[in-house]
């Protein structure tokens, strides 16, 4: 395991380590990063598995989205760091799926429990549970973060949808979800009987064939066209930047509110949704869900679903007040919560 820190690598905003990983003989390959670490509690962040083709793509996304863990944090009142570990994948690390899996854990254990982590984008409840048995700092074990994110994704949408058409009816609502992976598929569980009509696409055929086949209803269109379709919400549910200058002029939906993390390629993007009167619900706000099951799931050696759904229900409260003030002060709701999110970590 090699160790930088902010003297190595000058895009470090405020990490606290960036570690890269790598073991040949099975293909491993990728990044640890911690954003903020507070001295009495581990930085929590899944571990993604993806095909990066540069390491450097793959650092950025490691520390990006470690950064908006440790904002996630902040803004649903937990106290922990935020983390994030990037794995770069190979095409033969599944020919070894396992032995890559157990591998990686063991590097998770270097870190002597400052990084705590679960199941990300490629990565399945099962690998989860396999690579618990290597290490004790794999949580999602006794919870299912998937099913309680999706529970914050509803109710970050229902105070969207308050916020933009005066209701929180979904009746009248048409959506369009891109990304039908663990995420995805959850909240199109949860909205599939309530919504008027509901567009999906994933760059993974044979999962577009399981969706329709179990919701028939669904229409399905390409990964190329989800977020041209002209629908109320557009629910980003796959990988990052997945609104970005190239694309931001093409959506037509009215509000945005999705699993995804990052889903803005920067901060100005935010800027432009908020110049042509698109709202967006911050990612880390509403996907908060799974976080906090598993911080509970840490905190208590087990998860108490009402405790959990407590503490997931303060996403309509949070976002309300984003919301609110974002209208008020004619602000993007993007800064709006950065804002409040860097004041949290200020105060510790
Ligand atoms: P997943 O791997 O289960 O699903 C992602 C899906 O997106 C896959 O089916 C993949 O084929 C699809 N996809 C990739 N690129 C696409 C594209 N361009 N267009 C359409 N589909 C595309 O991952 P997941 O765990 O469901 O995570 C999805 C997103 O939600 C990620 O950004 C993740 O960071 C975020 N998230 C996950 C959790 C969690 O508990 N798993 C919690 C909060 C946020």
């Amino acid at each position: 395991m090699l160790l930088f820190n902010k003297k190595h690598i000058k895009e470090i905003d405020g990490h606290n380590l960036i570690a890269y990983i790598s073991d040949k003989k099975v293909g491993l390959e990728g990044y640890i990063a911690i954003h903020r670490k507070n001295s009495s509690h581990p930085s929590f962040g899944a571990t993604r598995l993806w095909n990066y083709s540069l390491n450097d793509d793959a650092i950025k996304e490691a520390l990006r989205l470690s950064r908006a863990m440790s904002y996630k944090s902040a803004l649903a009142g937990l106290p922990c760091g935020g983390g994030k570990a990037v794995l770069m994948s190979k095409k033969d690390a599944f020919t070894h799926r396992k032995e890559y899996l157990k591998s990686y854990a063991k590097k998770v254990n270097l870190l002597g429990g400052n990084f705590i982590t679960g199941s990300d984008v490629g990565i399945t409840r099962d690998d989860v549970m396999l690579m618990r048995k290597v290490s004790p700092y794999f949580v999602g074990v006794k919870t299912n973060p998937e099913k309680f994110t999706a529970m914050g994704l509803l109710y970050g949408l229902e105070t969207c949808l308050l916020s933009v058409f005066g209701s929180e009816d979904l009746a009248n609502r048409s959506f369009a979800i891109q990304g039908v992976g663990k995420i995805g598929t959850e909240f199109l569980k949860l909205i599939y009987s309530k919504a008027k009509e509901i567009y999906v696409a994933d760059i993974d055929t044979l999962r577009v064939g399981e969706i329709k086949k179990m919701f028939p209803g669904v229409i399905v269109v390409t990964p190329q066209e989800i977020h041209k379709v002209a629908v109320d919400i557009f629910s980003p549910c796959a990988l990052s930047n997945c609104i970005n200058h190239r694309n931001v002029a093409e959506l037509k939906c009215k509000a945005i509110v999705g699993g995804a993390n990052n889903q803005l390629e920067n901060s100005s993007i935010g800027s432009l949704l908020h110049r042509i009167g698109i709202v967006y619900a911050p990612d880390y706000v509403v996907n908060a869900g799974g976080l906090i099951s598993v911080y509970d799931e840490y905190e208590y050696g087990n998860t108490r679903v009402k405790r959990v759904e407590e503490r997931i229900h303060n996403i309509k409260k949070t976002l309300k007040k984003i919301l609110d003030e974002s209208k008020r002060e004619k602000v993007p709701t993007n800064i709006v919560a950065d804002t409040m999110a860097k004041e949290i970590i200020a105060s510790y």
